[in-house]
């Protein structure tokens, strides 16, 4: 990962509003990692952008479990990424755009593709995934990875301008250059394309809980956007925000009052299929209150929709 210059990797800005230090509390491993606020849009990035963070990626972090799960955990997952593929579907057609059963789709951060088993289980079967960090010899149960970086995708005329949609799922707050991972995926959209960004957003969570909030996640969210974040980059860029949907969760409460207590999140919440469904009962007012916030625009992720504006897109952001 190259070095960029410090300045806002969403709206360009250079003044800072305050550092924050956060430490990295999911599997508890501490560190101190310095933060800046952005004084022109409140999002949120790591000052030290040379910083390796392959030792925060260990091998068992849940976006490369691959396929080998227990019965069980397989059927609620699959049901979960069917129901997400859904909702991606219907926020790209709320956006204008069309994608068809033989339309490419391309998931950018697809670890081991589990999303993409879920299009292709409601019969979108053109799917492709994209990861640099897919080790060799992980179960993709079928699905096309391409275990490069994205720009290299991009430029590769057998997948330049084919792409009805091109998802970051929980990926671009991952990398320190959200503008060109943005600009390639704009370079694989077909005409009439759109990109899909599900992000944490710096919001209500990030105000009450500060570094304790669970989207903050140090070291690993290197870029957390506030929505005006989004459109001042969408902006930078020639791309245009067609839809936001808020889509958090119970999560942004029950996660973060763990850190808060001292706890970490593999200790607060191993993985138990039954007692994890037992917990979505008990949180219920939890994701009453989460579902509020959404309809206020002021969840701690969101689901945004960028289309090329017609001016087109601008390379050089
Ligand atoms: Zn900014």
């Amino acid at each position: 990962m190259e070095a960029v210059a410090v300045r806002c990797p969403f709206c360009g800005g250079e003044e800072v509003a305050r550092k924050v230090e956060g430490t990295e509390r999911f599997f508890g491993t501490g560190g101190s990692f310095d933060y800046s606020v952005c004084a022109a849009c409140g999002s949120i990035y790591l000052d030290d952008a040379g910083i390796d963070l392959a030792p925060h990626y260990p091998e068992h972090y849940y976006s490369y479990t691959g396929a080998k799960r227990p019965p069980l955990q397989t059927a609620v997952e699959d049901f979960v990424v069917r129901q997400r593929a859904r909702f991606v579907l219907r926020l790209l057609r709320k956006a204008g755009t069309r994608v068809d059963a033989d339309a490419r789709i391309v998931d950018v951060g697809s670890g081991a593709g589990d999303l993409l088993r879920g299009f292709a289980a409601i019969g979108y079967r053109n799917v492709l995934g994209v990861d640099p960090f897919l080790r060799e010899g992980v179960e993709t149960g079928g699905v096309a990875v391409e275990r490069r970086p994205l720009k290299a995708v991009a430029n590769d005329v057998r997948f330049a301008g084919t792409a009805a949609t091109v998802m970051f799922h929980h990926s671009l707050e991952h990398v320190f250059d959200p503008a060109e991972q943005l600009v390639a995926a704009a370079r694989l959209l077909r005409p009439g394309g759109g990109i899909v960004v599900r992000v944490p957003v710096v919001s209500y969570a990030w105000e009450r809980y500060g570094t304790y909030w669970v989207g903050f996640d140090a070291p690993r969210h290197v870029a957390l956007p506030t929505e005006r974040g989004m459109v001042e980059l969408a902006k930078r860029l020639g791309l245009k925000i067609a839809a936001v949907r808020y889509d958090s969760t119970e999560n942004q409460f029950v996660v973060s009052n763990a850190y808060v207590a001292g706890r970490t999140q593999l200790e607060a919440f191993p993985s138990c299929p039954p007692r994890t469904a037992l917990r979505k009962l008990v949180t219920i007012p939890l994701r009453l209150r989460a579902a509020w916030l959404n309809a206020q625009k002021r969840g701690d992720q969101a689901a945004f929709v960028l289309l090329p504006a017609s001016e087109g897109i601008k390379v050089e952001p």
